[in-house]
């Protein structure tokens, strides 16, 4: 595989110090180190849906032991009539439950014009699967200097993922954390959304120092399915993970965005448990 890539700064062979496969290079959100010494776990909604919502599922992050709220304003959707996300008023709401619980914030950014817009309130931010090879907003993204979690293509190859990474490094800044989603392959049966690509995360550590979480939600796609593949990541020695969460009794039929697969609070703090010190770690 390496030999196809072209030299970018982001693989070990050309950025100085970090030529050794176990070191990583830490992306600071927060104040929480992610490629640090522990696994790190960003969690929340799929969309902020409203203020209730997101502050009931950002008290049930925060009482799992985590620091990071993940949720989306700004949603990329299939089908242009499906709920598109509340916006600015979603970015309004992130800040202010941020500012309530002290977490810090991940959400997504669409579109070039709007990365400034996002940046204000974002701690991080999420660059998308479907865009994961848009190039102008790569480079606004890298201009930013926020930390950038990138999302690999549902179909992307990891040297496409790698280019992609190299967009926002090109602009100088190298905050950024690789995020595997799962790649679709032709069938999964109705048991899975998409496939996890466990693999990829050794490749990576062989090959970069950028962090690495894996998304185990949108590879499920029903909150029964998320444990085991978010401890199977752990296990394959994923930074951490990124996970879809709803707050106790939730009406899940009234949720506008992956209504099916955010798991309830018992079973995120079973996740968090996972990635607490004590438990035994591959380093590579
Ligand atoms: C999401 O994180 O809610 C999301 C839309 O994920 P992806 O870009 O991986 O489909
Ligand atoms: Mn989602």
């Amino acid at each position: 595989m390496e030999p196809t890539l072209p030299e970018l700064s982001v693989l070990r062979r050309f950025w100085p110090g970090f030529e050794d496969a176990g070191t990583t290079h830490p992306v600071l959100v927060g104040g929480i180190a992610i490629g640090g010494a522990l696994p790190v776990i960003i969690a929340g909604p799929c969309a902020v849906e409203s203020y209730e919502q997101t502050l009931a599922v950002a008290c049930a992050v925060r009482g799992a032991g985590i620091g990071i709220l993940r949720g989306g304003a700004f949603k990329p959707r299939t089908y242009p009539g499906s709920f598109q996300g509340l916006g600015e008023e979603g970015l309004e709401i992130l800040a202010q439950v941020g500012r309530e619980t002290g977490l810090a914030i991940v959400t997504e950014v669409l579109d070039p014009r709007l990365v400034e817009r996002v940046a204000a309130v974002a701690d991080m931010l999420q660059i998308g699967s479907r865009s994961m090879q848009n190039t102008p907003l790569l480079i606004e993204a890298g201009r930013s200097g926020k930390p950038v979690l990138l999302k690999r293509g549902w179909s992307a190859t990891l040297d496409e993922w790698l280019g992609a990474a190299e967009y926002v490094a090109r602009e100088g800044n190298t905050r950024i954390v690789l995020c595997e989603r799962g790649i679709r392959v032709p069938a999964s049966e109705g048991y899975a959304r998409a496939v996890l690509d466990l693999n990829v995360i050794h490749a990576i550590r062989t090959l970069t120092p950028l962090p690495v979480l894996v998304d185990p939600s949108h590879a499920a796609g029903q909150w029964e399915r998320v444990e085991p593949l978010a401890r199977a990541a752990l296990a394959a020695s994923a930074h951490g993970l990124l996970i879809e969460a709803v707050a106790a009794d939730t009406d899940r039929a009234a949720l506008r965005s992956d209504a099916e697969q955010g798991i309830p609070p018992d079973v995120l703090e079973r996740i968090a448990g996972y990635a607490r010190p004590g438990l035994p770690r591959n380093s590579q």
